[in-house]
């Protein structure tokens, strides 16, 4: 199982004045990650963290790789391919931050998790609609969900003849 806590970064105990490390995800992140949307990918991520001021820091996530999701489409799962990259302001302190671009890592403890904030900057960079290459698409599927949403419109129009109330209103008439 993957331990999330190796992308935790020790803010006291930096010695240079920047830091990089790079890790390369998989499954096992996902995994590893409570209640994640995402299960599965391989993602090459890089965190580079940069001493702003004595108690304030920035933090640079980038992250390249594919990730799976469900297609649009055809609903089985297709390989994403994301590229992005994300700054936050690090600070030392106490309060909780108001502004979700500053984190706020305690300055007794120094610190501060970057899981879920390359999970996020991932999340991030999936665009909103994807589907497969053409052709990749399975076929088979997208010709059962038409004959779903075929047989769902269908319902409707059927419904709507058929209502009672039509049906008594139509007598009357006559
Ligand atoms: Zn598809």
């Amino acid at each position: 199982m993957f331990s999330l806590e190796t992308m935790d970064i020790d803010l006291l105990a930096l010695k240079e004045d920047s830091y990089e490390a790079s890790v390369m995800l998989d499954k096992d992140f996902f995994l590893s990650l409570d209640d994640a949307q995402i299960q599965d990918g391989r993602v090459n991520a890089k965190l580079l963290i940069r001493k702003a001021a004595t108690e304030e820091f920035t933090l640079t996530i980038s992250v390249e790789g594919t990730v799976m999701v469900q297609c649009d489409l055809c609903l089985e799962d297709m390989e994403q391919p994301v590229k992005a990259e994300s700054s936050y302001i690090v600070k030392l302190g106490q309060n909780p931050s108001e502004d979700e671009d500053i984190i706020i890592v305690d300055e007794n403890e120094g610190i501060l998790s970057t899981a879920w904030l390359v999970y996020e900057t991932i999340v991030l960079a999936i665009p909103i609609k994807h589907v497969h290459a053409p052709g990749k698409c399975n076929d088979a599927m997208i010709k059962k969900l038409q004959e779903l949403s075929a047989t769902r419109s269908g319902d409707e129009i059927a419904e709507d003849t058929i209502d009672p109330r039509w049906a008594a209103l139509a007598q009357l008439k006559n």
